[in-house]
C-alpha cells in the first residue's frame, strides 16, 4: 500500500448494467493505476477505488465524461472510506437475483466496431447477421425477466461456443457480459421460406432475399422488435401490391436506405436530421422529399415528406449494402393489428401479404415498433416513441408513488412510475380489437415484472367506453383515478419539462371526452398537475354521424357551413358542396337540426378536417389526421394575412368558427388558390390563440404556456404559435421527450393521478 493513497466509495445509479459499464471501468482503473473493485448493486453499481488523489480525480472525470454510449448515470455519490489494501482492480461477481431495480437498456443499433467486423472477411463473424457487443444489439425486446442475464433473455436457447464464452468472461473484451453474444457456430441463424413455410434451400438466405426483392416480390423480414414487410421502394407495382394486400390505402410507408448518401438522392437531410438518423436509436425520421426522385409515388402519396430510417441490425446492413436505393420497411401487420413477432404467428397473419419470409430463430419477447420523429421548431419531436427509447424513463422533478396509467384509446402507450422515473411503454396501437388489447395487457404485465413495479393506484381516461378505462376497472383492490384527456395532455408536457402549475395549457387534438360529456379538442385550460379549469374553447359544433364524421370530413364541412349560414349555405358557390348529392346534404342537415347521432365537439382537429373538405382537399380519410396533414402540406409561404376571428365571453371564452369559415368561403368564391387559403388559415389560428393567451395573462397573471395534443404535430402551428408567444414574452413549453399526441398521454395521467392522490 502506497503512503499517499486514499480510498473512496462511489455509487452510480442509472443505466449502468448490461451496457459495457464494468469493462469500461476496469480499463479506466488500469489506465490510472487505480486498485479496488466494482460490483452491481440494486440500483446501479458500487465502486471501491484506491489511488493517489490526482489519479482518483482523473478517474472520476473520465467516468462521467467518457462513459459508454449506452450508459446513463442519473446520479452519483462519492465518499471517503478507509483503505482496503487492494492489490489490483477487479470485477466482483454479481449476486444475481437480488438486483431487481436497475434500469434496462433499450434496443440499440449495431455499433461501428461490430460493423467493421461484419464486413471484414478475416473476422470470424464476417457477414454474421447477429453480431453484437456490450455497446449494441437487442435488449428490451429479448428480456423476459430481470436481472438482465442471458438466462432471462431469448438467448438462453443458445449455448456459447468456447470462443464466445472466453470473450464473455474477459473483462477487457468488448463482449464481456454481452448477454446476446453469439457467432455463426453457436448463435441464431436466418432461414428463407416461401409463404407456405417451405424452406428455400441452396441459397444464402440474405442474398436470396435481395434477389426476390429485386424481382418485385414482398418479403416479411424478422427484425429486432417485430416483422417488417419489405419491397423495393423504386418498384411502383410492388409498392401498390403491398398497399392492396395490407389494406393500407394511403398512409405513408417508411423506407430504409443503406446510408445518408443514398437518402440524399431522394430527400433533403439537414444536419440535425442527420444526427437523428444516425443516432443509436435509429428512428424513422420525416424528411422533406427531393423532387423529382426515384422512389415510387405510392410510397408516400400526397405528402411532402418521406419517413426514412437507416439500417439498425446487422441483417439490415447485409440486405441493403449492394442493392436498392431504398426498401419499403413497413410494420408487419394487417391493418390495425399489432406488429407480428412470432414466426408461426407471422406465417398465419402475413401469408396473404408477403410472398416470402426471412425468419430467424431468436425469439422476440416484446414487440416494439420503429420510433418516428421529426425536427420541428428547432427540436426533435416524437410522433411515436418506441424502439430505441423504451424503457428509458422520463426523469421527473419529484418522487411519485408506484402507479399504472392506462393511456388513451388511439396510439396507446401505458406508463408506470417509480421514484423519480416515469416509464412510458413502447407504442401499443389503437385499442380497437382483441389482438391489440391483449398486447396492451401483456405489455403491462411484462413491464411491471422487468421494472419490478407494483402499482398502488391506476389512472385512466375519463371516457367511459375506452378499453383502457375498462381494463382499469377490472383491477381490484387499488383505487382508480380518472383524468380528463386534455388535462392529461397538458400535464404530460409539464412533466417532461419538470414544471408545476398553474400554467395556460393549449390542448389541441381530435377527440377527448369532456367533463360535460361533449367531445373536446380545442381547449385552453388553466392547469395545475392535479386540477384544471377550462378558460377557453372552440364553440360547440355538431358532428353528424359521430365517428362517421371523423372518417368523412365532408360531414364536418356541412356542419361548419350550416353553423355559419344556416340552410342558405346550399346557395354558396363552393364546388365541394355541390359535389355532395342533394339527398346526402338533406340527411346531414336533418341530423343536425334534430340532433340525431350528432354529438357536440369543440375539436380543433375537426375544424382542420372541415376546412380541408371545404377546399376540396379531402372528403374522406383513411387514417387519423390525414385531412389535417394534407391541409398543412398545402400551405406554402406563411401568409401575413388573416381571416376575421372573434370569440364570445360566456362561462368561458368561446371561439366562434363562423367568421373564419365565412372568410374562407369568400376566398374560395374568388378562386384564391388553396395553398394561399391554407397559409392564411394557419396564420389566423396563430393570431387567434396568441390573442387568447394575452387575454388570459391579463386575467390570471400567468405567463407560462404549455402546448400539447396531436394538433401540435402540425409544425406550422407549433412553430408559428411558439414564435408568436415568445415574441410576446410568454415562456413556452413544448414536447421533446414524448409525443404531443395520445402516445404521450399516459405520462400526464400518471402525474395528474399522483397529484390528486395527495
Ligand atoms: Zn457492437
Ligand atoms: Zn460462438
Ligand atoms: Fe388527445
Amino acid at each position: 500500500m502506497k503512503e499517499n493513497y486514499i480510498a473512496k466509495r462511489l455509487e452510480a445509479n442509472g443505466i449502468v448494467q448490461g451496457v459495457g459499464f464494468r469493462p469500461f471501468v476496469y480499463q479506466l482503473a488500469n489506465r490510472y493505476g487505480i486498485k479496488g473493485e466494482i460490483a452491481n448493486t440494486s440500483a446501479g453499481v458500487s465502486l471501491h477505488i484506491e489511488g493517489t488523489s490526482n489519479d482518483i480525480d482523473l478517474f472520476c472525470r473520465d467516468l462521467t465524461e467518457k462513459c459508454p454510449p449506452l450508459a446513463k448515470i442519473t446520479d452519483m455519490s462519492i465518499r471517503s472510506v478507509p483503505l482496503g489494501g487492494y492489490k489490483d482492480f477487479s470485477i466482483a461477481k454479481s449476486k444475481g437475483q437480488q438486483f431487481r431495480s436497475t434500469l434496462i437498456s433499450p434496443d440499440v443499433a449495431v455499433c461501428d466496431d461490430c460493423l467493421s467486423e461484419l464486413f471484414n472477411p478475416d473476422d470470424r463473424r464476417f457477414q454474421y447477421p447477429f453480431i453484437n457487443c456490450t455497446n449494441c444489439g437487442p435488449r428490451y425486446t429479448i428480456i423476459d425477466d430481470i436481472p438482465y442475464d442471458r438466462l432471462n433473455t431469448s438467448m438462453k436457447h443458445f449455448t456459447m461456443c468456447e470462443m464466445c464464452q472466453s470473450e464473455y468472461d474477459n473483462p477487457s473484451n468488448r463482449r464481456f457480459h454481452a448477454q446476446p453474444n453469439a457467432c455463426k457456430v453457436c448463435g441464431p441463424h436466418v432461414t428463407l421460406y416461401d409463404a407456405r413455410k417451405n424452406v428455400i434451400e441452396a441459397v444464402d438466405p440474405v442474398k436470396g432475399t435481395t434477389v426476390l426483392l429485386k424481382k418485385g416480390y414482398s418479403v416479411a423480414i424478422k427484425g429486432l422488435g417485430g416483422f417488417h414487410l419489405a419491397v423495393d421502394a423504386e418498384n411502383g407495382d410492388a409498392v401498390c401490391r403491398l398497399r392492396e394486400r395490407k389494406h393500407r390505402e394511403e398512409k405513408p410507408f417508411a423506407v430504409m436506405s443503406y446510408s445518408i448518401g443514398r437518402v440524399e438522392e431522394y430527400a433533403d437531410v439537414s444536419s440535425e436530421e442527420k444526427t437523428l438518423l444516425t443516432s443509436f436509436q435509429r428512428p424513422i425520421v420525416l424528411l422533406k422529399k427531393r423532387e423529382p426522385n426515384q422512389l415510387s409515388k405510392d410510397v408516400a402519396p400526397r405528402n411532402r415528406y418521406f419517413g426514412v430510417m437507416l439500417p439498425y441490425t446487422p441483417l439490415h446492413y447485409l440486405l441493403l449494402q449492394h442493392d436498392f436505393l431504398a426498401l419499403v420497411m413497413t410494420s408487419g401487420n394487417c391493418i390495425e393489428e399489432p406488429i407480428a413477432i412470432d414466426n408461426d404467428e407471422a406465417f398465419e397473419r402475413l401469408s396473404d401479404i408477403a410472398d416470402y419470409f426471412l425468419m430467424h430463430n431468436r425469439d422476440i419477447y416484446l414487440r416494439s415498433d420503429d420510433s418516428v420523429e421529426r425536427i420541428a421548431a428547432g427540436s426533435k419531436r416524437y410522433i411515436r416513441r418506441s424502439r430505441g427509447y423504451v424503457p428509458i424513463p422520463v426523469f421527473l422533478k419529484q418522487e411519485v408513488p408506484q402507479l399504472l396509467a392506462c393511456g388513451a384509446e388511439l396510439k396507446n402507450t401505458i406508463c408506470l412510475t417509480k421514484g423519480k422515473n416515469a416509464f412510458l411503454s413502447q407504442h401499443i396501437g389503437d385499442l380497437e380489437n382483441l389482438e391489440t388489447y391483449s398486447f396492451f395487457k401483456m405489455t403491462i404485465e411484462h413491464m411491471e415484472r422487468i421494472l419490478d413495479i407494483d402499482p398502488v393506484a391506476v389512472a385512466c381516461d375519463f371516457h367511459p367506453d375506452y378499453l383502457s378505462t375498462h381494463y382499469a376497472q377490472t383491477l381490484s383492490g387499488i383505487p382508480i383515478i380518472q383524468v380528463q384527456h386534455h388535462h392529461a395532455h397538458i400535464v404530460s408536457c409539464m412533466a417532461e419539462n419538470q414544471i408545476d402549475g398553474p400554467v395556460i395549457g393549449l390542448s389541441f387534438d381530435g377527440t377527448g371526452y369532456g367533463t360535460d360529456g361533449c367531445i373536446w379538442g380545442g381547449e385552453i385550460l388553466i392547469a395545475e398537475t392535479g386540477n384544471f379549469s377550462r378558460a377557453a374553447a372552440l364553440s360547440y359544433i355538431p358532428m353528424p354521424g359521430a365517428a362517421a364524421a371523423i372518417r368523412e370530413p365532408w360531414r364536418m364541412m356541412l356542419s361548419y357551413l350550416y353553423d355559419a349560414y344556416g340552410e342558405a349555405f346550399i346557395d354558396l358557390n363552393i364546388p365541394s358542396v355541390h359535389e355532395i348529392s342533394v339527398k346526402k346534404r338533406n340527411v346531414i342537415v336533418d341530423m343536425i337540426l334534430k340532433k340525431i347521432n350528432s354529438p357536440l365537439t369543440s375539436s380543433l382537429g375537426r375544424f382542420f378536417d372541415g376546412v380541408a373538405a371545404l377546399l376540396g382537399i379531402r372528403s374522406r380519410v383513411s387514417f387519423e389526421g390525414q385531412a389535417a396533414i394534407e391541409l398543412e402540406m398545402l400551405a406554402e409561404d406563411m401568409s401575413s394575412d388573416v381571416y376575421d376571428y372573434e370569440w364570445a365571453e360566456e362561462d368561458m371564452l368561446r371561439v366562434l368558427t363562423a367568421p373564419i369559415i365565412k372568410g374562407i368561403v369568400r376566398d374560395v368564391g374568388k378562386g384564391i388558390p388553396s395553398a394561399v387559403i391554407s397559409s392564411k388559415f394557419h396564420m389566423t389560428l396563430i393570431r387567434l390563440f396568441s390573442d387568447l393567451c394575452w387575454v388570459l395573462r391579463e386575467k390570471t397573471g400567468l405567463d407560462r404556456v404549455v402546448m400539447s395534443g396531436g394538433v401540435f404535430q402540425n409544425s406550422l402551428l407549433l412553430d408559428g404559435l411558439k414564435t408568436s408567444l415568445e415574441k410576446n414574452r410568454f415562456q413556452v413549453f413544448t414536447h421533446s421527450q414524448v409525443p404531443a399526441n395520445d402516445g404521450g398521454i399516459a405520462l400526464g395521467q400518471a402525474l395528474a393521478a399522483a397529484a390528486m392522490m395527495q
